[in-house]
């Protein structure tokens, strides 16, 4: 009842507002809150033939190369900055972009120029020459060859400037609100700007948000997490500085037999620490190491430990939780490391992410659906849009402290096909990044950030071409040369 009146109080004040033409209260949705629908004029004077939805590592890629390919190019972003979980949820480094050997550099392409033109300003260190179970790769031996890292802050002002210079159109704090479906065309976007609602009329519509937003208001189904309840653990990752590196080697080094060990994969670094500060009554966290990695300077890491489980991030109240839930973490892992860690006794924590790190949520229902035996088995379809050979990587599946790490033989790698970016119902719709079709584990290994920004470049590659058509019948052969002549690894060797 109470609800009904303040829902009753909201509508008058919106009604006054902005002159709502027509309302009706009825049903109640999922949680009991009461649905009413209303009708409002919004101006429709945006257009373009590429609408890119969510400008994160998979769409920053996914515009500059849809505007490269001579798309009237527009890309739409929540925040004030491109870059997604690389800049506001401050995750790094950039996972691998080799095979799993190290020997062969997969990733290439757009992935590789952004890389080229931060090394050559000093925002991150060449993969080439990271090397593996060392400060930079939290000191995990397998699937963490040759990573990059990378300072945030250079990655958000070198998407400003290549976006600009492809000619893309940047709407920033401007979200997907909902899709407006004719036949099996989305036919229109509306998108909240800083001052209000607008209509977008567009060619083709990327879904780069990580949720599959576009895609799930367009009426494509999807599978969250799962699909049986489980959703991989959220981390709210912090930065510390005033670092004593060294030291902290030096630990590791006279730590190296103490590492536990599974399946050739060397991880759980500090663990010795933490078993410490949980007899001590020091530690409540139900982690029993720390991921650590050492980024672009000297004295400075990003802590990748904190865990949230169960937060479901396509809901508001559950994000909001997980939010405040991780920063009580950081402290306490901050605290942990600043009393117990040789070399962090003088560091600062800089910062947590402005928003809580999402490994999962929805995983759309595209054409293909990747599955874990496909990457296992090394599968390259004919379609294939990028060769990638990240391994599978899944948090939480059997409580708070499982990790489960699974490696690809080594040398190979697996083809990630165009199949999984576009779905059966719509002919104007790609969809790019961590919420492609895909099978919960087999997200666990794509969704780290190379891979995303080459599923990016194939999919605004794609839509610069077929805007005007149906994307499901694009000739994918075409699409491959394209990729090939912008140097993008297909061929195996
Ligand atoms: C804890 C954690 C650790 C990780 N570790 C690594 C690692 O070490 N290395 C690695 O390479 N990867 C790592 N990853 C994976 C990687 O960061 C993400 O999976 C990857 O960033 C996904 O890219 P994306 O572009 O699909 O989505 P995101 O990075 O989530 O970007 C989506 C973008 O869309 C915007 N957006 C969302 N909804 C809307 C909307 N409705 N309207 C407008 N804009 C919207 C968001 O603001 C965001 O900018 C990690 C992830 C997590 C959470």
């Amino acid at each position: 009842m109470i609800l009904l009146k303040i829902n009753r109080c909201a509508l008058s004040d919106l009604i006054e507002k902005n002159r709502v033409m027509w309302y009706n209260i009825g049903n109640l949705n999922s949680k009991g809150n009461f649905m009413f629908t209303y009708t409002k004029k919004i101006p429709n004077d945006l257009s373009c033939d590429v609408l890119v939805v969510g400008g994160g590592p998979a769409g920053l890629c996914a515009a500059i190369a849809a505007a490269r390919g001579g798309a009237d190019t527009l890309l739409i972003e929540s925040n004030g900055f491109c870059g997604g979980m690389a800049t506001a949820g401050l995750v790094a480094p950039f996972m691998t972009c080799y095979d799993s050997g190290g020997n062969r550099r997969l990733i290439r392409g757009l992935f590789e120029e952004i890389v080229d033109r931060m090394v050559a300003v000093g925002d991150a260190i060449d993969p080439s020459t990271v090397p593996t179970s060392s400060a930079f790769t939290s000191y995990i031996t397998v699937g963490h060859i040759h990573v990059t890292p990378f300072r945030a802050e250079g990655l958000k002002r070198l998407s400003d400037e290549m976006l600009g210079e492809a000619g893309v159109r940047i709407l920033y704090h401007t979200s997907f609100v909902d899709a407006e479906v004719v036949g099996d065309r989305i036919d229109r976007v509306i998108v909240l700007c800083r001052d209000g609602l607008y209509a977008v009329t567009a060619g083709a519509v990327i879904d780069c948000t990580g949720n599959g937003d576009a895609a799930v208001a367009a009426g494509v189904p999807f599978t969250l997490g799962n699909g049986e309840g489980r959703i991989q653990p959220a981390t709210m990752f912090f930065r510390i500085g005033n670092v004593d590196s060294a030291r902290i080697d030096a630990d590791i080094e006279a730590n190296r037999n103490n590492f536990y060990r599974k399946d050739g994969v060397n991880y759980r670094s500090l663990h010795w620490w933490v078993s410490k500060a949980r007899e001590a009554g020091d530690w409540t966290l139900d982690r029993v190491s720390i991921g650590i990695f050492r980024g672009v300077d000297e004295d400075e890491w990003s802590v990748n430990t904190s865990r949230i489980m169960g937060v479901d991030a396509t809901d508001t109240e559950s994000l909001t939780k997980g939010e405040i839930v991780g920063r009580q973490q950081v402290k306490e892992i901050f605290d942990f490391l600043k009393k117990y860690v040789p070399g962090c006794e003088d560091a600062r924590l800089l910062e947590s992410g402005s928003t809580l790190g999402i490994r999962e949520t929805r995983h759309i229902h595209g054409v293909k659906t990747l599955t874990v035996d496909d990457l296992l088995e090394c599968k390259v379809p004919e379609d294939s849009v990028m060769l990638a050979a990240n391994s599978v990587d899944v948090h939480g599946r059997f409580g708070p402290k499982s990790n489960e790490y699974i490696a690809l033989p080594e040398g190979r790698c697996y083809g990630i096909p165009y199949g999984c970016m576009v779905t059966p119902g719509l002919s104007n719709l790609l969809v790019a990044g961590r919420c492609v079709s895909a099978e919960s584990e087999a997200a666990g290994a794509i969704r780290v950030m190379p891979p995303c920004m080459g599923m990016g470049e194939a999919a605004g590659t794609a839509a610069a071409m077929g805007f005007a058509d149906d994307l499901r019948s694009l000739d994918t052969d075409l699409l491959r040369d394209t990729l090939r002549k912008n140097r993008v690894e297909l061929d195996m060797e």
